[in-house]
Order: C-alpha cells, then structure tokens, then sequence
C-alpha cells in the first residue's frame, strides 16, 4: 500500500493572515496600473493565475495584456511577499506539525505532496515561513497550470517521476479547505479529505465530494487512518 497524500495550503495548512493577499493588490497595482475590484473578491480555490485574470478582466484588460504582464506579475508579488510575510506571524493549524511527522515517518509508504493554486515560489515562501516546507517532496501548483482540475494529474506524474511508483487513483488523497479541492480530483476519482479551517463548512465539502470531513487536523490517529484508509 502506497499513499501519495496532496495538501491544499492556504485555509488548510496554514493562513498567512491577509499578507498574500495585500502584496498581489499592490503588485497588480504596480504593474498593470489596477488591482480590478479585488476588495471582496473570493481567493480561495483558485489559481494564482486565474485570480489576477479573472480581476484584471473586470478592469477591462485584454488576456494578451494580461499575459504579457503576468510574468512581471509574480516577479513584483513575490518581492512584496518575502519584503511583508517576515514580519508577520503565520498561523499553523492545529494539527498540522503533528500530521506532516506522522505521515513523514511512514516514508516507506506515504509521498507528501503539495496541490495549490500557489505560484510555486509563493507556495513555497509560506511554508518556509510557517517552518514546514522541508515536509512536501513533489507538487503540483498555479504557476503549472490556471485550472486547478488540471493539477492533480501534473501531481501524480511528478510522484511517479521521483518514485518510480506509478500511483492509481485510489492510491491518492487530497486534503483541503474548498469546494475547489474537493472537486478538483473528481475527474481522476481521487478522494478528498476536507478541513474546517477556511470559510467553507462541512455540508459544502461533502457537497463537493468529500469523503470524510474534520473540525482541524488535529485528531492525528484518526485522520491518519482515514488518509491510510
Ligand atoms: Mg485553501
């Protein structure tokens, strides 16, 4: 029995409270000259990518703008991220250090993986800062692909890529806080395991296709055996 276990991270790892958010206003601000109608706008689920499209379009901006501008984009987002995030404490949900030791000592069965709508240097720098980047072997990310559905198949190749092991579908969980997550698999009929830690509750996740939803991460020997499962 191998598991190659998928982990959402803002809402369900960790919540960097706000600062992300700040620092992508500011650098659609500084390089496409508007941040759209961001105030209210719904970040979670989706792709770092598809947010900047989805507000600059409401700001009237061509795709061919606005992909002529992304890579300056995430250059200036990444910049305003590591220059705010320092600063600022990032919350680590309870549980999470004691799932990610948990998972990590079953190496010989177990692959921790990422599957965010992150830019990956963005996914990264969060979890640095929240001390739990060293966990995660491979991901899947925003910055490969706009559609989050896209991206637990991009997950899987790399898992195979680094293993050798070519995991079914029933052999891969993801772990998130969003309808998004729990859906996102759906296609490959990968199952999904939700969290209450983001906005959404349990009714919207179980909606979503959930297959077992917890408050937190915090009860370690049942999760775990609901992920091993
Ligand atoms: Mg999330």
């Amino acid at each position: 029995m191998t598991r190659l276990v998928l982990f959402d991270i803002d809402g369900t790892l960790l919540s960097a409270r706000g600062v992300p958010r700040i620092a992508f206003g500011g650098a659609l601000e500084e390089v496409f000259g508007t941040a759209g109608p961001i105030e209210g706008h719904q970040f979670d689920g989706k792709t770092d990518p598809q947010i900047a499209r989805e507000l600059l379009r409401l700001a009237g901006r061509t795709d061919a703008e606005i992909d002529r501008g992304l890579p300056s984009l995430w250059e200036c987002y990444l910049g305003r991220l590591e220059r705010t995030l320092p600063g600022r404490d990032v919350l680590v949900y309870p549980g999470v250090r004691e799932l990610l030791d948990e998972l990590e000592a079953r190496r010989e069965l177990v692959v921790l993986g990422l599957l965010t709508g992150n830019i990956e240097p963005g996914a990264r720098l969060k979890l640095r800062h929240a001390g739990i980047n060293n966990h995660f072997q491979v991901g899947a990310y925003g910055s490969d692909h706009e559609r989050r559905d896209r991206l637990p198949a991009v997950a899987v190749h790399r898992a195979r890529q680094l293993t050798g092991v070519h995991f079914r579908a029933s052999d891969v969980v993801i772990v998130g806080d969003t309808p998004a997550d729990m859906s996102c698999g759906r296609s490959l009929a990968v199952r999904a395991l939700g969290v209450l830690t983001g906005r959404y509750d349990r009714a919207a996740l179980e909606a979503a296709g959930a297959f077992r939803v917890f408050p937190d991460l915090s009860a370690t020997a049942e999760v775990l055996s609901a992920i091993l499962s």
